[in-house]
């Protein structure tokens, strides 16, 4: 059989994808959490919950998180299985927090093997204290790079698939990817931008929004797609916290997520149908703006409702504008990229405290550029004391002495300092992340410590002025680190062309 023949014989679109796919049609997907255990009362419910929504139709796909909120919790390949036998479609979440490449590419066999097509690819929550304290957080790939990974391996770029494998068990992940427009500043928020687009163009086939309850915030994403000429679907993310949840999400103690204290305190003082119907609003709502669909999820929700929140969408859609306010709930003082009532974008603020970047610029064009004599002739030094055990060792203990002062340098013998505005993100950046941030920072402080900037804000600042979002990050972006260079000196694999400015999937 050849592959051709194999993918002829692949099996159909599920009514997820060819949701997605029709642009008249409105898509829901619903998030499930499993918890610690094997089964129990929770898992029951869960599994009771997509009877029920298989039964009822509406719902096309069940997402199932991973390690949700920096927990371990029931691996979702275990409820995304039972999920696909019910005859609905899992989305099962994949979160980079805790797994190095090896793992990536072993689950990514694992969902091939179990005929899972749709993968929410995102970087997680840092793990939180555990056993014995907290786990080691991981984030070997960024989500960026995953995806590329997915699209290498479905391309046959990378790791050969044998054809009889791709007949029975296509590897055909659909990669979709996370976005939060609801950042409070202009570096947060172009960044969110600016790694939208790079995940986009690695291969993610749609979007899912952090979650949040300010409208005009969830406007300037489609005006932001649009104005980028993107076309592909785009859920929203409609969460439905208990009162308890809610005052949780208010105080700041959920990454990335920004729910304004009016708006806990008006839940704390209503019914849960009260809640519902605003859930139900919101959704027509953004059904009017332009969302392809919704992400629902909640705390304490049943099928009966959820079923309540559809209805009462399909109630409200006709005069959609009517409930704009209503389930409007701004974040005060938040930055937008559009001017009210204009679609044109404002003018980005980049570079406004640019340090010692100009100055590093110069020495690292000097000694690196390839092209001028001084860089060769530093070069070939490099390459001489590579030739020897004490040369190399004395060149790479003075390079650690320089750039640990200079940089807060972590010798991950892979630098790339001249990419992220010569900050080091091995020591700026709790997840190490070197293609933009995650979706974790809050009024620009870090997700892991509250009390520093984020690191890409930092990187921001010391941008070239003229940036634009589509010139923030490297282009294309960083590929993974090789972590075999690692305590080795990373001006000598510079010249000898084993870091990234060399390297090739294998
Ligand atoms: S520094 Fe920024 S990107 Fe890194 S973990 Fe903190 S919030 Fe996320």
């Amino acid at each position: 059989m050849t592959v051709a023949q194999g993918l002829k014989n692949m099996p159909k679109r599920s009514p997820f994808e060819d949701s997605l796919n029709n642009p008249d049609s409105f898509t829901i997907t619903y998030e499930l959490v499993p918890g610690q255990g094997a089964g129990g009362k929770k898992i029951d419910r869960l599994l009771e919950f997509a009877r029920r929504a298989k039964e009822d139709g509406r719902i096309t796909a069940l997402s199932i998180t991973d390690n949700a909120g920096g927990h371990p919790a029931l691996a979702p390949v275990a409820i995304g299985t039972e999920i696909r036998n019910i005859g609905l479609e899992p989305m099962v979440h994949f979160s980079l927090k805790d797994k190095n490449r090896n793992q990536v590419e072993s689950l990514l066999f694992l969902y091939q093997r179990e005929q899972f097509r749709h993968l929410l690819i995102l970087g997680g929550d840092f793990p939180r204290l555990t056993y014995y304290g907290q786990a080691k957080p991981v984030y070997d790939l960024d989500t960026i790079q995953t995806i590329e990974l997915v699209e290498h391996i479905k391309a046959g770029h990378y790791r050969q698939m044998d054809e009889e494998d791709l007949h029975d068990r296509p590897f055909d992940f659909q990669c979709g990817c996370v976005v939060s427009p609801f950042k409070m500043t202009e570096a947060e928020q172009a960044w969110q931008y600016a790694k939208l687009l790079e995940k986009i163009k690695a291969g993610a086939k749609f979007i899912i929004t952090q979650l949040g309850f300010d409208l005009g915030k969830y406007a300037e994403l489609i005006h932001f797609l649009d104005h980028e000429n993107i076309n592909i679907p785009v859920l929203a993310n409609v969460f439905i916290p208990s009162p308890a949840v809610a005052r949780i999400m208010a105080g700041g103690a959920v990454p990335g997520v920004l729910l304004p204290a009016e708006l806990a305190e008006q839940m704390a003082a209503e019914s849960k149908e009260q809640r519902l119907l605003r859930a139900a609003k919101m959704t027509a709502v953004l059904r009017g703006l332009g969302y392809s669909g919704i992400h629902l999820g909640g705390n304490g929700l049943c099928f009966d409702d959820v079923c309540f929140v559809l209805d009462q969408a399909e109630q409200f859609q006709k005069d959609w504008q009517s409930h704009r306010q209503e389930a409007h709930f701004p974040l005060k003082g938040s930055w937008s990229l559009y001017a009210a009532d204009s679609k044109k974008q404002k003018k980005l603020h980049p570079g406004t405290r640019p340090g010692g970047r100009r100055l590093h610029q110069l020495i690292h064009d000097l000694l690196f550029s390839r092209s001028n004599p001084i860089a060769r002739a530093f070069g070939g030094f490099c390459k001489f004391c590579d030739r020897y055990h004490f040369s190399r060792s004395l060149f790479t203990s003075s390079e650690k002495i320089l750039k640990e002062i200079l940089f807060g340098c972590r010798m991950c013998g892979d630098c790339t300092l001249s990419e992220s505005t010569y900050l080091c993100p091995q020591s700026g950046c709790p997840k190490k992340l070197i293609n933009g941030p995650c979706g974790g920072s809050r009024n620009m402080s870090c997700e892991v410590y509250p009390d520093r900037l984020c690191f890409y804000v930092r990187v921001y600042r010391r941008l070239d002025p003229n940036a634009r979002i589509p010139d923030l990050g490297t282009h294309p972006p960083l590929p993974p680190k090789n972590w075999a260079l690692e305590r080795s000196s990373s001006w000598i694999n510079y010249f000898q062309g084993r870091d990234h400015t060399e390297k090739k999937a294998t």
